[in-house]
Parts: C-alpha cells; structure tokens; sequence
C-alpha cells in the first residue's frame, strides 16, 4: 500500500474467519473491500482451531430430536444467563445454513458413515447403528454443556479446513488483501468512524484509510494472559484496544475470560475439548476420574468454566502431579485407539507426537487449563454495529455481540465467525447501498501524524526503563494468578495496583532496537499499553461484579445473584482519560426465565423483577448506552416460549 490516504467502501481489519467471511459477502453485493491482516490470512488464529463447530443439523443418532431451539437453550445455559437471548435466537437459527454453506467453499468435512459405528461414552465403549440414509452427511460429535452431539467437524483441523476454504473465496473474488499490515487507531469524528490509521509492519510506514463502513474483526485479546493462554502470539486485542481508546465506544463484559480445561503441559497449546467429546477423561495423580464425582450427569462434558474449576480444585486438594513447571492433571484418550486418534482426532495425534513426543494411543497427556477465549469484547448491537459509533462494526471473538454472556460452549465459537461474517457483512452492504463516503482528510492526516509521533516517541525515549518483553511477561502472572479461574475480592485489587504500576513502567519503558522499519519490538511496543488497559478492564470489571457467573468466579461472593447482576458489564476509556468508565445494561430481552444450567451448583440468588418488567426496561438502557438502531426492531427474532417443549 502507498500513498498517505486510501479510500474504500468496506474496510475488514483481521483477516481471520469472521473478518473473511464478512468480506466475502459485502464483496459480492458489488462493494470494494480490503481487508488487512497481521499476517497472510491463512495463518490467522482460527486456523488454529481443532474440533469443531456447532449446528443442529442432527446426522447421527445421538443427535435426533436436535433443532435451533435446542442449541439455543444450550448456549444460553452455557452462557450462564449472560447472553442475549435473541442474538442467541438468530445464532442457532442461521448456524446450520452457515455451516453447510462451508461444504460449498469446499471445507473437507469428516462425514457419517452409516451401519454399525463404535464410540466412546462417558468412557463406555457403545455399538450404534447409524442410518444408511446418513451415509456422507456431515459428522457431529460430542461437545461439552450440549444436550445432543453437534459439532461439525474436519478431524481435528476444523479451523484449518475452514480457513483456507473461506479464504480461496476471498482470493476467488479478487478482493485485496494486505497482510503484515496493522490498524493502529480508528479515524472518527464523534459520531461517525471514517475508517483507520494503518501501519505497514514492513517499513513502519503509516496511512489512512478511508472507508464507508469499518469491520473490525481481530480475535481475542489472550495474550494478555501471557504464556498462560491456548492463543497464538498475535492475538493481543489491538481491535478492542482501538475501538476502547475512542472513548465513545463501550467494550462488554470484559471480565468474562474463559479458560480451557485441556492446554498440554508446559507448553500451553490445546489439544481440543473433541477428545473428551469422544470418549476422553481426566483423571489425577491417582488414577481417580474425578469428574465422576464432581459431575455425575455431564462428567467431562460439562461447560469448560465447570470443567476447569473442577480441575484447579483437584490440584489444590493435592491431587495433581507435581512438576518443575507445576502442577498438571492427565487426560486420557488410550482407549479410543490408535486409528481413531490418527483419523478424527488426527491434529491430536500430530501435537502430541511433535511437542510432548508422547503417543497418546499408549500414553497420558499431561494438561492444565490456561486462559482461551475472549467473551467480552467491542459492544455491538444485533447487526454487528457498535454502540456510539455509526459505521463501525465488529464480528467474531473480537465483539461483544452478545451470544455466549459469561462462558462459551465450545464450538460455538467458529460457527459465530462464520453466522456474524454472513449476517453482519449483509447487514454493512445493505448500509453501504444508500450511504456516501464523507471524505474528511483533515481528520484522517491529523490521525496519521498523531500515530507517527508515537511511533517516534518510542524511538527517541533514553533512560533506564524497563523492557516491554519484561512488562509483558509481569502481566501475564498478575493475570493468570489474580485475574484467574478462582478469583478474590483481595487479589483483584493488588492486580488492579499492578497493572496500574505497569501502565506508569510501559511510558517509561526503552527499546533495544531503534529501527523505525521492520522491528518487532517497536510494533509490539505500540500494542503493549493497549493491552495493559484491555487488562485493566478485565481486572476492575472482575472486581466490580460481586457475583459468579460462568467464567467468572469469585470465591468471597460463590452464587449467581440474578437479583442484582443479570446484566452486561460496558466499559469506556479515552485514551487521554486517566481511569476506566463502567456501566451496566439489561443483558437484552428474556424469553428463558433464570435458572438451573443442568452442571455446576444449582445455588443462585433469584431474581425478585419479574420478566416483564425487566424487558420493558431494555430499549431504554440500551439505548442510553448508545445503542443504535437495528434492522428489525429488539425482540423481532426472539422465538418467545419455543423452548417449553423442552423444558420440563
Ligand atoms: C487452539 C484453539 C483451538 C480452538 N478450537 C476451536 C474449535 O474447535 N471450535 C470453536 O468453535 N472455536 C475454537 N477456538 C476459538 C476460535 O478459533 C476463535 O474464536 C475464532 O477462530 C476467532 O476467529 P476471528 O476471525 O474472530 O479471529 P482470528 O482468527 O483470531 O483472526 C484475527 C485476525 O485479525 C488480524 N489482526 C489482529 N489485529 C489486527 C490489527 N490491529 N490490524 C490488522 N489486522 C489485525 C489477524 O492478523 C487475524 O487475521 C479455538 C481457539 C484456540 C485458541
């Protein structure tokens, strides 16, 4: 890219599958798109992704009876009642579509087989008998927190798969892409963003570009956590940071972090919740299944917050075993067999031989939950756009949509790419189709020399201040161990403190490596204090939200308290602001009253409100929060009382 403004209909920043997949479809409704990406887009995180994605297209026996309004009560049960209920609607709704749409970009599913098939159940080997009918349809397998098998699945390489099929797409559509490329600031003017600032990682070069909608679509903010995350090196929340640094624009539920029971020990990289799915288990240092005990019903298949909670406590109890790295739990696959591990769970096999030199047909994998997903993110209403500012829209784990509240289920997580890409990117087209680019240059180069003097401060800075690799990595402890699984009232606040001294060490922080150009200490440099603020909201909105839901568990306040807290955390702090703004609205309108998820304690504080009254409460806070309109007024896609035929 040359030149100091570029200009565009559809600005997508991330080049994962939600940012791909949206592009795709404003690009075929006749728009100009470009899409930046850290990296090519093929090594975005999804890729990473292994066991599957979730669609209720209910191909195999243990999947009968399986339709969107099941999906949906088990994702909002998932969510701990945290999600809004119509966004799960629509998700559930348009997943099966998404999904198969995939098959048609060429995504190289793993399909049912019919006649007679082994699997593995709650560690039972069981013969079933698939319909012949089935034969060649999409294969489902078992996930945690979901009441019938239906995860859609390629081995244990969805993402992979998925990936590089989306992204023939985009290359089959022409549209542009430039990689090595990053979004440092968003361009706005109050009201309307314009677009973004744009550094070239390659010659440290700055631009604007312009554009008529902005996408933001850059994954979670893992690495906030450091080492102690399944996520790759380049998901540091830059998206969220941007969008968080305007001031105008709220992120939600910051606090809702989860973490994944099965990361490798010590490397932190997941082998995927499908090993359980298939039959898997955990078991201690004494060969004991504990999840048996703890969880009777779902045993290792209950959500991941339960999961690991479960895991930390055994290991607190003494039952982990005890390595120079800490303690670890063993998972259990042996018994599913070396075909089967070399075939659907093929990835499984590959990283234990290649990074522990273990063979899982013969051996256990040692495990440990490490932070994995990013529930919280940039609010946005139920097309994609966020609160605050018009033309601005965010889709997949870097938005707050908000359809997994305090705990996702997984495979939830990829189908969301691909439903909120279809939908959003429709939704950005059909915007685009009646509004003008307002090209203010003067906003956007007063932008881009405010984004060079920064770059250049860094440069120019002397002294003895500590390194940014080092601020880095105290963040990652204070996060993992103060902002963790079990969380206290006393420990958020000293990780609060800390990150408060880290923010002063990151302006006093020096580089090593003075090279305007291709350096990566200076690009990680300019990402660093974005990080150090994304963290901030993470520990304050922990720390302000006396309750446990989901992922987020404190042990000095155990109970979900519905009564005070069924609500959505926002928060919003300029980047010249000195502290954190929080906020709370209505999660959105309720059709499933609070109640029990079917795992976990059934202990929670009830809600005295009735239903009514909170709905009619929604709109207006909402509103007040800065909310936009939507295409089809709130409420339109709540199916209201489809889910009593299956709740006893
Ligand atoms: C190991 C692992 C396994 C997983 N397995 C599953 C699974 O089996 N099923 C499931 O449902 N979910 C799974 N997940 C979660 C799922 O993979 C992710 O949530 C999802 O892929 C995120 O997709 P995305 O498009 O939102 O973001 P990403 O794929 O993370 O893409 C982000 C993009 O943004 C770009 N970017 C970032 N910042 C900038 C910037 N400032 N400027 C320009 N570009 C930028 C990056 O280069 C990248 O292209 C897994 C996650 C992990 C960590």
């Amino acid at each position: 890219m040359s030149g100091r403004l570029v200009t565009t209909d559809v600005l997508v920043v991330g080049g994962g599958l939600a940012g791909e997949r949206c592009a795709i479809e404003a690009a075929a409704a006749g728009h100009e798109v470009l899409i930046l990406s850290l990296v090519p887009p093929r090594r975005s995180h999804s890729c990473a992704a292994q066991g599957g994605m979730q669609a209720s297209l209910a191909n195999c026996v243990k999947a009968e009876g399986d339709n969107p309004t099941v999906h949906y009560l088990d994702t909002l049960r998932g969510s701990d009642w945290g999600a809004d209920q119509e966004v799960v609607n629509i998700f559930a709704d348009e997943a099966p579509v998404a999904v198969r749409e995939l098959a048609h970009f060429g995504v190289p599913w793993s399909r049912m087989r019919g006649g007679k098939n082994h699997y593995f159940i709650k560690g039972e080997e069981v013969e079933i008998d698939e319909a012949l009918d089935n034969d060649g349809l999409i294969g489902q397998r078992d996930f945690g927190g979901t009441a019938k098998w239906r995860a859609c699945y390629a081995a244990a390489g969805t993402g992979h798969a998925a990936l590089y099929a989306v992204d023939s797409e985009v290359v089959r559509l022409g549209i542009t892409v430039h990689d090595r490329t990053e979004a440092v600031s968003l361009i706005h003017d109050g009201g309307r963003c314009l677009g973004a600032v744009v550094r070239c990682l390659r010659t440290g070069g700055h631009f604007a570009v312009m554009a008529k909608a902005t996408v933001i679509a850059t994954g979670g903010y893992g690495r906030i956590y450091g080492q102690y995350t399944s996520n790759a090196v380049i998901n540091e929340g830059t998206g969220a940071s941007i969008a968080l640094d305007t001031g105008i624009v709220p992120l939600g539920n910051m606090e809702a972090v989860q973490f994944h029971p099965t990361t490798l020990m010590p490397s932190g990289i997941l082998v995927t919740e499908g090993c359980r799915g298939d039959g898997g288990y955990l078991l201690d240092k004494n060969m004991n299944r504990f999840m048996v005990d703890a969880e009777p019903e779902k045993q290792e298949l209950a959500s991941r917050d339960v999961v690991s909670r479960h895991m930390v406590q055994a290991m607190r109890d003494g039952n982990g075993v005890d390595t120079p790295y800490g303690p670890h739990l063993w998972l259990d696959i042996r018994h599913i067999g070396e075909e089967h591990l070399r075939t659907k769970l093929l990835e499984v096999w590959d990283i234990c031989r290649d990074f522990l030199g273990i063979n899982p047909a013969e051996e256990l994998v040692p495990v440990r939950p490490t932070q994995h997903y990013s529930m919280g993110g940039i609010r946005v209403n139920k097309d994609g756009e966020a609160y605050g500012l018009s033309g601005l829209y965010a889709v997949g784990e870097a938005a707050c949509w908000d359809m997994h509240g305090f705990n996702r289920l997984g495979g939830n997580s990829l189908t969301e790419t691909i439903v909120t890409g279809r939908l959003v990117g429709r939704r950005v087209a059909e915007k685009l189709a009646v509004s003008e680019l307002r090209a203010d240059t003067g906003v956007a180069l007063d932008a881009v020399a405010a984004a060079e003097k920064r770059a250049t401060a860094w440069l120019d800075r002397d002294g003895k201040g500590r390194s940014v690799y080092e601020i880095r990595d105290a963040l990652g402890e204070i996060m993992m161990y103060k902002v963790g699984i079990f969380r206290t009232g006393e420990e958020l606040e000293e990780a609060v403190a800390e990150i408060r001294t880290l923010l002063v060490d990151c302006n006093n922080a020096v580089l090593r490596c003075k090279d305007p150009g291709v350096n990566p200490e200076l690009a990680f440099a300019l990402r660093l204090k974005g990080m150090l603020r994304l963290a901030m909201t993470v520990a304050m909105g922990a720390l302000a939200r006396t309750e446990s839901r989901g992922a987020h568990f404190r042990t000095d306040y155990p109970l979900r308290n519905d009564d005070e807290w069924l609500n959505r955390t926002l928060v919003r702090w300029g980047a010249d602001e000195d502290a954190p703004r929080f906020s709370y609205e209505p999660v959105g309108m309720i059709d499933l009253p609070p109640g029990h998820r079917g795992y976990g304690s059934d202990e929670r504080i009830a809600m005295q409100q009735s239903i009514d009254s909170y709905n009619a409460t929604v709109l207006e806070e909402q509103g007040r929060e800065g909310r936009l309109e939507t295409v089809e007024a709130m409420g339109t896609r709540l199916k209201r009382g489809a889910w009593q035929a299956y709740v006893q």
